[in-house]
């Protein structure tokens, strides 16, 4: 039997070779410099933001190259899947508004040419690149039981060698032909490994695109590449794939860094070119001064769904990303308001070698200052979107109260120094509840009063206020001459200078007034703009409240 025939032995049933499936997937037609690099991840549960991170920065290294982003699901470790795997990332990414140009697009459905783009529906293409290597003496099949692995180990340990399956440890390395006939005869299970031309005393360096030029040890292991299930290991597939779809740039996980002198090996192997490999730094969190990789276990913020969830505006987490990503993107920003972030040129070279601090504080500055930028009907339209699914109670009011919402949404908005109060859709509700009599009557009431606490002078202000200085249809000059009015008449000061000379001559002041019906209306002693809260709230509310005190 030849080395050709022992190849079919091993993997049957394979009717293409390499340069059939390199005809069918061709060069991409790109222009130069064009990254095409991809989103691989496997469909092991919820993504992690640093997932999202990844994705973010190689969309932007795509498109601002015009370039290729694509989707391929990475399930060759078929006991790690979960339900719905496919169904929660790619939802991951629509949330997130990042697109992709070709890849899957649902758990039965995907789009483009170099398909199919779920590993475990490539298993023919994997056997013929793996025939290859078997016929080309650089892949042999391994019997190797669990027992057998063991004492290998066991030997490796007594004897403080290296561990692992290489040189003379790799027991199946020089079976001759003959001898693995007969072992497959006998129906001995077998995978399949590299024979690894390797040499772990030698150095290796590579030049990565974030790190910068790396130095590791060669790789020397027979590596696993078609496991007992038949399906390959995740570096084999990386391979095939990354050199099928005409990757350009792998952009990944450092956790990676360690395998790119076995990826090289394989590339090189096939006298496949070799990908750029770009590793980013994982996220870290500050955790009373000890910064720690970012944990779904640990930390709410880790998981992607929780922007979601708390309806973090989608462009705030790609804005702070960004920022994260490259550190001179903040400054960029501020130089460029008007300019889409699209315009920025994002660089590898700028990206944190180490580790880069993930901050859910400075995000939500960043998402307050977004808010504060958007029009009162376009953040009633989100805050509606974002009840639809998270808070059906306010969904029902806003639609009650579709121009009374806007109104609300427009304090102190749409103007040169709008305010900057909410980080999320979920803090709307939190603080503008007041503003409906519906939630208004439920909440059992924490007064706020501050400088005035006297129940009796309190209702006299209200009191006086209602019969002899509202009216609803008063400007907000009039509206203010009249609390001015009030405050003397009261034994108030309205003027806070000769308040401030002469403390001693009056009660209080008008600040101190305005407060009592602020608080009377809101519960509250801060609150947007008292005149354009009254205006909402109208008459009936306003004399109703002041009557529950
Ligand atoms: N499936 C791998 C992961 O989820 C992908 C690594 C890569 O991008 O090469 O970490
Ligand atoms: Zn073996």
């Amino acid at each position: 039997m030849d080395r050709k025939e022992l190849a079919d032995l091993l993997l049957p049933g394979i009717t293409k070779t390499i340069e059939d499936y390199e005809k069918m997937y061709p060069e991409r037609n790109l222009s130069d410099g064009a990254i095409v690099t991809r989103y691989a991840p496997s469909p092991t549960g919820l993504p992690h933001i640093g997932n999202l991170y990844q994705a973010v920065i190689s969309r932007k290294m795509a498109s601002q190259t015009n370039g290729i982003f694509y989707l391929r699901i990475e399930d060759t470790d078929q006991k790690r899947l979960v339900e719905d795997g496919i169904t929660k990332i790619i939802k991951s990414l629509n949330d997130f508004d990042i697109k992709f140009d070709e890849g899957v697009t649902s758990e039965t459905t995907e789009t483009g040419i170099y398909a199919p783009y779920i590993q475990s529906n490539r298993k023919e293409i994997y056997w013929a690149f793996a025939k290859y290597l078997i016929e080309n003496d650089m892949a042999y099949p391994c019997f190797c039981t669990e027992e057998e692995l063991n004492e290998i180990r066991q030997k490796q340990e007594k004897y403080k060698s290296r561990i692992g399956y290489y040189g003379r440890h790799a027991r199946c390395r020089n079976l001759t032909i003959d001898e693995i006939e007969k072992r497959i005869k006998n129906g001995d299970k077998y995978i399949i490994r590299l024979k690894s031309p390797g040499n772990f005393e030698k150095q290796f360096t590579f030049n990565d695109c974030i790190k910068g030029k790396m130095e590791l040890p060669e790789n020397d292991l027979d590596i696993i590449i078609i496991k007992s299930d038949g399906l390959p290991t995740y570096h084999f597939a990386h391979l095939v794939d990354d050199h099928l779809m005409h990757t350009t740039h792998v952009i990944r996980g450092d956790e990676w860094l360690s395998s790119v002198p076995i990826h090289t090996q394989l590339f090189r192997m096939f006298n496949f070119k070799v990908p750029k490999y770009a590793h980013i730094a994982p996220l870290l969190k500050d955790d009373e001064g000890i910064k720690r990789k970012l944990s779904k276990r640990k930390d709410p913020e880790a998981s992607v769904t929780y922007y979601h969830e708390q309806g973090i505006p989608t462009e705030a987490v790609i804005l702070y990303l960004t920022t994260i990503a490259n550190s001179n993107f903040e400054e960029w920003l501020d130089c460029n308001k008007d300019k889409s972030i699209d315009e920025f040129k994002m660089e590898f070279k700028k990206m944190s070698t180490s580790g880069a601090l993930f901050d859910l504080d400075k995000l939500l500055n960043i998402s307050k200052n977004y808010l504060s930028t958007l029009k009162a009907s376009e953040i009633y339209d989100r805050v509606l979107k974002w009840s639809s699914e998270f808070d059906l109670e306010f969904k029902n009011l806003l639609e009650k109260y579709k121009g009374k919402s806007i109104a609300i949404f427009n304090i102190e908005r749409e103007q040169a120094k709008p305010r900057k109060d909410y980080a999320s859709y979920s803090d709307i509700k939190k603080q503008v509840w007041y503003m409906y009599d519906e939630l208004f009557d439920k909440e059992t009431k924490n007064y706020e009063f501050q400088k005035i606490t006297d129940k009796e002078e309190i209702k006299n202000i209200l009191n006086t206020y209602i019969s002899k200085y509202y009216s609803s249809s008063d400007d907000n000059e009039t509206w203010f001459n009249k609390m001015k009015e009030m405050a003397d008449s009261l034994g108030y000061a309205s003027n806070m200078k000769e308040y401030k000379l002469n403390p001693d001559n009056y009660k209080g002041n008008i600040a101190d007034i305005s407060n009592v019906l602020r608080v009377a209306l809101t519960t509250k002693t801060t609150t947007p703009d008292l005149y354009q809260i009254m205006k909402i709230l109208g008459p009936d509310t306003i004399k109703k409240r002041f009557e529950l005190l």
